[in-house]
Order: C-alpha cells, then sequence, then structure tokens
C-alpha cells in the first residue's frame, strides 16, 4: 500500500518524474565526463522545461505569481529531482515562501521575482573557514555608514556562486547585551571589492561549483539589508528548515532509483550459474535499503504534511531535522550498498550508482551535519518531551 496521496501530489509527481527522465537523466553522463558542464543548448532547454513546469515558483505565494503547492506536493517533486545525478535538477532558481514575509516590496521586484522568473540567480553565503556548524561564530562583519552597510569578511563553500549575480550573505551587524545582532543581506556579485579567491574542487562533478569569495568594504545599500536588525538568523533557520525537508526528499528519490537499478542489475548478472539475485547476501542488501527507504519516505512525507496542517514551527524544525538525518544516512547506506551490488561495474563513473556513492556524502555535512542535526533533536525532546514531538 503505497503512502496516500490526492490526485493532484500525484499529477506533480508524474510531471516532475517525466522532466527528471526526459530532459535531466540522458545527459548525466555527458556532464559526468565534461567536468558538470553540458552545452548551452541542453542547459537551456532544461531550464526552460523547469520554469514551464513552475519549478521556480512551487513555494511562492499565489499573491505573488507563485503556486502555493502545499509542502507535500513540494516534497513529492524533489523527490523524484533527486533521482538525477550531476545536480542537474538544478536547473532553475527557486523562490521560497519565506522571502515573501522577509522582503521590503522593493526588494521583491529587484530580486525575488526575477528567481521566478529564472532572470536572476542566488547563493547562500553563510559558512566560513571557522564558522561551519558553529554559525554564530561568523565574523563577517556589516557596519552602517550613512544610508550604505559596509560588508568586510570572507565567505566559503558559497554553492552556485559562479552562476548567480546576488548573494543572501549572513552578517554581524553589532551586539547588543553582550549578544551578536546578525542580519542577511541581498549583496551583488559584481559589487565592487568582492574577490573570488578560491574554487576549489569536491567529490562531486557538478557545473556549479563552491568558490571562496573576500568582501573588502563591499558597500551595500542600507535598503539590502533583509527585515529589521536581529532578524537574520531568523530568516536563515527558514532557509534550514526548507533546505533540510528537500534534501531529505532527494535523499528519498535518490536511493529508490538506486534499489531499482541494483534489483535490475541483481536479476540479470548472472555468477556462478545464478542471478546473484538468489543469493540472500545480495537479497539482504536489497531488502535493508527498501525498508531504509520506507521509513525516510513516511518521515519527509509526514514532515510536509505538519507544514500542511500548521503545525507549531518548533515542532516542524525538529520533525526537518529528524527527516534530513535519517533520509542522508540512509540513503549513503543505499548507495554503499548498491555499488558493492554492481560489483567492479558499481566503480565505474559512467554509473549512477558510483556518482550517487559520491554525490549523495555531503548530505550528510551541508546544511547542518548529521552531528548538529542530532543536536537539534535531542534539544527539542529535552526541552518538548517526546509526546509533544511524535505524539
Ligand atoms: C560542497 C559543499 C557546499 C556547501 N555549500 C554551502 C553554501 O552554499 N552556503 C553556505 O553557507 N555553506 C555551504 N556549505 C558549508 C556547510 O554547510 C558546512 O560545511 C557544514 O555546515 C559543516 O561546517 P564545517 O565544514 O565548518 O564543519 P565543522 O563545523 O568544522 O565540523 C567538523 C566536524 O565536527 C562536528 N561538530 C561540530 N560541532 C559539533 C558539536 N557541537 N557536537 C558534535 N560534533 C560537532 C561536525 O559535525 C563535523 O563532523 C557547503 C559545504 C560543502 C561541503
Amino acid at each position: 500500500m503505497a503512502y496516500p496521496l490526492s490526485s493532484s501530489t500525484l499529477e506533480w509527481q508524474r510531471k516532475a518524474r517525466q522532466y527528471a527522465e526526459e530532459e535531466l537523466i540522458p545527459h548525466e553522463e555527458q556532464a559526468e565526463l565534461n567536468e558538470g558542464v553540458l552545452p548551452a543548448e541542453i542547459v537551456a532547454r532544461q531550464k526552460a522545461g523547469g520554469l514551464a513546469l513552475g519549478l521556480s515558483r512551487i513555494d511562492a505565494p499565489l499573491l505573488h505569481g507563485g503556486l502555493q503547492l502545499p509542502m507535500l506536493d513540494q516534497v513529492v517533486i524533489w523527490e523524484q529531482l533527486g533521482r538525477v545525478t550531476n545536480a542537474l535538477c538544478w536547473s532553475v532558481p527557486e523562490a521560497h515562501s519565506w522571502m515573501f514575509d522577509a522582503c521590503s516590496p522593493d526588494q521583491l521586484e529587484r530580486y525575488i521575482k526575477p528567481m521566478m522568473a529564472g532572470k536572476r540567480r542566488e547563493c547562500y553565503a553563510i559558512t566560513e573557514e571557522e564558522a561551519g556548524s558553529d554559525n554564530d561564530a561568523i565574523t563577517t562583519t556589516a557596519r552602517l555608514e550613512g544610508d550604505h552597510y559596509v560588508i568586510d569578511g570572507e565567505k566559503w563553500f558559497v554553492t552556485s556562486a559562479n552562476k548567480a549575480d546576488f548573494f543572501f550573505l549572513q552578517a554581524i551587524t553589532g551586539t547588543q547585551d553582550g549578544q551578536k545582532q546578525h542580519a542577511l543581506f541581498f549583496v551583488d556579485l559584481d559589487a565592487p571589492g568582492i574577490e573570488m579567491i578560491d574554487n576549489p574542487l569536491f567529490g562531486h562533478t557538478y557545473s556549479s561549483h563552491h568558490p571562496t569569495y573576500r568582501f573588502n568594504r563591499v558597500r551595500v545599500p542600507a535598503a539590502n539589508r533583509i527585515g529589521p536588525i536581529g532578524g537574520g538568523m531568523n530568516y536563515t533557520r527558514s532557509w534550514f528548515r526548507r533546505e533540510r525537508l528537500m534534501i531529505a526528499a532527494r535523499c528519498c528519490g535518490a536511493a529508490a532509483r538506486l534499489i531499482e537499478m541494483g534489483a535490475e542489475f541483481a536479476k540479470a548478472r548472472v555468477v556462478s550459474g545464478q542471478p546473484i539475485s538468489e543469493y540472500q547476501l545480495i537479497q539482504a542488501m536489497l531488502a535493508d535499503s527498501l525498508t531504509e527507504l520506507w521509513g525516510s519516505r513516511l518521515m519527509t512525507y509526514e514532515a510536509a504534511a505538519m507544514q500542511d496542517r500548521g503545525d507549531d514551527l518548533a515542532v516542524v524544525h525538529t520533525h526537518c531535522s529528524m527527516a534530513k538525518l535519517t533520509g542522508s544516512e540512509m540513503a549513503n547506506r543505499v548507495a554503499d550498498r548498491v555499488v558493492q551490488i554492481f560489483g567492479g561495474r558499481g566503480y565505474l563513473r559512467s554509473n549512477a550508482a558510483q556518482r550517487f556513492y559520491r554525490e549523495l556524502r555531503v548530505d550528510r555535512i551541508w546544511e547542518g551535519t548529521s552531528e548538529i542535526q542530532r543536536l537539534i533533536i535531542a534539544r527539542s525532546l529535552l526541552k518538548r518531551g517526546v509526546d509533544n514531538l511524535i505524539g
């Protein structure tokens, strides 16, 4: 018995699957063998397809031209996109609902609506060399001078910055009662004083890079501060909540494709006179993978459904962490097993299992490591108790 999804959710699932299978998956290998880069006409077609499907607007309010889909629909869509390797599913920018709460009308016009139209692209600059798990340790400052902020500092691991034209940048604006005051800013990538100082290679083969930037007296209009002074971390938490849930969804999609591939290969591959699917050690790997996927999927769907029901935000936040922790750890185990089922063929870069094996690893690290998710879950448990978290 599958999880009960409405006919409109199933229709989104079908459309996202079709987009993944027809427009994205056929180009994975070419991307893998070419540093992640595809010919411009293919990239343009993928972007046009994503925009036509509405992927840049699924979370945006109807009032602003968005689709305002239930979170469950969005999770189902990102699950299908998670079936794709080489980050080809990042074909369009995506405006999130929290942005419409946080941004001024002018900011919506200059940054968020152009994202929805696929005309501007964002990247997110929070992490610094000495501030990863502990966001409060950031040292990048934004000092108010007249009607401008002056930004100084360094940010690294800025995903997709090579394709973006503005940052969401987290900085310290001062201190109050001994506490650091954070704020989030729009910063245009071409502002004077911004320098890319490194562009390291990572374990995956993506055309979206993760460079390091230095900000040297970068002047940003005060009108580019998002929300009130001190409100920055709240918006970043909204970003984390959404990203963690969507990572969980993508991990479920990746695991489903991996299990399908592993089962199909096991039935066809004959060793010592028998398909390896007949060997119980292989069956155990498939059985464990499917069982763990089912658990992760239920948790992910339920975390989304809780948001649709308007449950307490702190409880939802905890469930997003539980879904991310479970989903990312699960998908890494599944990828490892499926590579094993493929044997030597699983080590070929042409094999999607091999690409997932490398690509899924970062899902246990970014948007908060598995250890940090455990801390969030434990703190919430100690504060709220079992019943208030899981009934
Ligand atoms: C490919 C990639 C892309 C990224 N993209 C972005 C991006 O676009 N924007 C952005 O801002 N950041 C980005 N990041 C940064 C990412 O979010 C951080 O790497 C992550 O939060 C971990 O921080 P860190 O690397 O500094 O690890 P550290 O904080 O140095 O942690 C090191 C280890 O210590 C553990 N640890 C830390 N604190 C505790 C604790 N209290 N208890 C137990 N264990 C602990 C961690 O879990 C980890 O295992 C990206 C990272 C990567 C690898």
